[in-house]
């Protein structure tokens, strides 16, 4: 979508960005405001930085990425985050994600297993004025045991299958979206919804996330 010999001005990128993301299935208008609040621009620097407002996954530092919008959009509205929630994110990679469910919910717990990540999305969290996310540097796939049980989880990286310890920080009436399946083929985006006497699985679409890995990472 970039056209080099003409320069959006920075309304007409927002409205071709949120048409993108319509057209892409994200319908759910307060997905579409939050997202309409989060500057994708201030997540992505150096040189993909003019590709920020494309629907396309681009690289983040530690060799991560930043989720495609139209993903971003689809898992939130899976998701379905009420005001009152608290919301567990793994997987904090740019903090793009985070920040676009810190519209929706009470609060974000944000974990990603790269320091290096956390600290950098920290600072833009700071900077945009958002005092209801907080991130860790943590392993997301044992889950944040100090602060669960979660109305919703939210995983951003491709695990074989759900994590029980996620499963089993879910309030009951809880929902959870994680891609699931191999780390080099594509994957299922899967919803689990947790009640009185189980869990349902709901599958979604195919998507494709960089996995979960076990452990913290050296950066
Ligand atoms: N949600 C992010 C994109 C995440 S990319 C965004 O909006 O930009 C997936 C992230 O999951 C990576 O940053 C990776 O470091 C992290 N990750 C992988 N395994 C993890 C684990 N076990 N615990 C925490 N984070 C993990």
């Amino acid at each position: 979508m970039s056209d080099e010999d003409h320069q959006d001005s920075p309304a007409e990128r927002k409205m071709r960005f949120l048409f993108q993301l319509r057209s892409r299935g994200v319908t759910d208008p307060r997905v579409l405001a939050a997202m309409e609040r989060i500057d994708r621009g201030i997540f992505v620097r150096g040189q993909f930085a003019d590709r920020a407002y494309d629907d396309t996954p681009l690289p983040i530092p530690c060799g991560q990425t930043i989720s495609q919008p139209s993903v971003v959009g689809l898992m939130t509205q899976a998701l379905n985050p009420g005001p009152r929630d608290t919301v567990l994110e793994v997987g904090t990679g740019s903090g793009y994600q985070a920040a676009v469910l810190a519209g929706l919910c009470r609060r974000v717990y944000t974990v990603d297993r790269h320091r290096r990540l956390v600290q950098e999305a920290e600072a833009i969290f700071h900077d945009l004025g958002l005092p209801n996310i907080t991130a860790q540097v943590a392993d997301g796939s044992r889950g944040l045991p100090d602060q669960a049980p979660f109305d919703r989880i939210l995983v951003t990286a491709a695990a074989e299958d759900p994590p029980g310890p996620l499963l089993a920080q879910l309030k009951i009436g809880g929902i959870m979206v994680v891609p699931v399946g191999q780390s080099d083929a594509v994957q299922t985006l899967i919803r689990v919804t947790r009640s009185e006497t189980g869990f349902d699985y709901d599958e979604l679409r195919q998507v494709r996330f960089v996995p979960l890995v076990e452990g913290l990472g050296q950066t």
